[in-house]
């Protein structure tokens, strides 16, 4: 779908406080920028997030999952406690902006924007803690390692990070540059796919390209497969039910007059119904293995399940909304069609708790601020990290009203 951007983007709703704090905000997202880190090895970000927490006396807990923080912010009242959750980690991108801030690592990019993500949520652990007597519950902040991959998410579960105080509801964002500035996504129930990937190696048998009788030609072989892996979305799922089938890698072969003895490919499998969950790894399976055994092929399959499917709870994403109504110009500030078939971890958060995950409209085309994520010229309107603080205060202030 396509949405028209707002005329011009009004910042009028951010209250003077976080308005003031949008120098601080651009300038930590900048300095994460400059120095992004991989998986796991988000180690000067942690460190300059827990030198900050530190500084202004917040408490917290370190090292969860290896580089992650949680911090705790007991409000003056009591109520809920209500995680809210950031990703720190960069990709393996070489990165093509020539700005100012431009990653000083080589090869390591914040080509999503978890360098903004992480400034926001140190924004909002600043605001809430100068007002936590006015705050009705617990806060706590989840600064994540390694979102793009392995995961952190579940490790940090694993080491308990949803306990004591126990988080009773969850939320988060990922700025977006499928939307324009001014926007916010919001949807209840499914809104980023479960990702599952896959490895597989053919074996044939090689031999002169002139005497295919005498061969078991691979690059026949994962052909078929490529081809016959198609079918999976466009004949056994229910065409209403959203899935992908990607094959990213195909190789084989080595000269132009040889037969490959083998070929190799790997891929992606994407879908948000649970019910599919078991199926269509299933059909990849059995697709390969047809195919491979009517030509004499023998294979080796790899298939694993990387995260399941991003599912916002109705009553968290409610809040979320009306939130967002009173921050982005309404009707059209709030998208609610806004679910897509990428990936996120936050997918084991909210298995956990109910919760809800939202998109932060980033792009500026006019500033030419609307490359995808995790393109080499990714970058986004800094005005969103403002508006991020702003969503996030808003709901720990509605925090009150909400029925988990
Ligand atoms: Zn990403
Ligand atoms: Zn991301």
């Amino acid at each position: 779908m396509t949405v028209s951007p707002a005329k011009s983007v009004d910042t009028s709703q951010i209250r003077p406080e976080i308005q003031q704090l949008q120098s601080q905000l651009v300038q930590w997202r900048r300095g994460f920028h400059q120095r992004p880190e991989l998986a796991f090895q988000e180690k000067l970000t942690s460190h300059f997030v827990i030198n900050k927490l530190e500084e202004w006396g917040i408490p917290h807990q370190t090292g969860i999952a290896q580089t992650g923080v949680a911090a705790v912010i007991e409000g003056g009242k009591p109520g809920k406690v209500l995680g809210i959750r950031a990703d720190m980690d960069a990709l393996p991108i070489e990165e093509e902006n020539q700005v100012p801030y431009r990653s000083q690592h080589e090869g390591i990019m914040h080509a999503c924007g978890h360098d903004g993500h992480t400034a926001i949520a140190l924004g909002t652990a600043y605001y809430l803690w100068q007002h936590r007597q006015d705050i009705a519950g617990t806060i706590k902040i989840i600064f994540q390692p390694a979102e793009e991959s392995p995961g952190g998410a579940k490790p940090m579960i694993e080491e308990g990070v949803l306990k004591n105080p126990d988080v009773e509801a969850i939320i988060g964002l990922h700025l977006w540059n499928n939307l324009p500035l001014g926007t916010i996504g919001v949807k209840e129930g499914p809104l980023m796919a479960a990702v599952e990937l896959f490895k597989c190696q053919i074996q044939g048998r090689g031999g002169h390209g002139a005497m295919p009788h005498q061969t078991t030609d691979a690059v026949v072989v994962s052909s078929q497969i490529v081809n016959a892996l198609q079918t999976i979305v466009s004949r056994n799922v229910d065409p209403t039910n959203s899935a992908v089938v990607t094959v990213g890698e195909l190789k084989a072969g080595s000269a132009m007059n040889v037969i490959a003895d083998s070929a190799y490919l790997s891929g992606t499998v994407r879908y948000f119904d649970a019910s599919l969950e078991n199926y269509i790894g299933q059909r990849v399976e059995d697709i390969i293995a047809g195919i491979c055994q009517s030509y004499g092929a023998s294979y080796d399959l790899n298939y694993w399940r990387i995260y399941p499917p991003v599912i916002n709870d109705n009553r968290v994403a409610d809040l979320v909304r009306s939130v967002a109504n009173t921050i982005v110009e309404t009707p059209k500030g709030v998208v609610p069609e806004c679910e897509t078939m990428g990936g996120e971890d936050m997918a084991f958060f909210l298995e956990q708790v109910p919760g809800c995950y939202f998109f932060l409209g980033s792009a500026n085309p006019k500033l030419g601020l609307n490359y995808p994520h995790h393109h080499p010229r990714f970058d986004f309107d800094e005005t969103a990290l403002g508006m991020g603080v702003e969503m996030f205060v808003r709901c720990v202030e509605q925090l009150p009203s909400l029925k988990v």
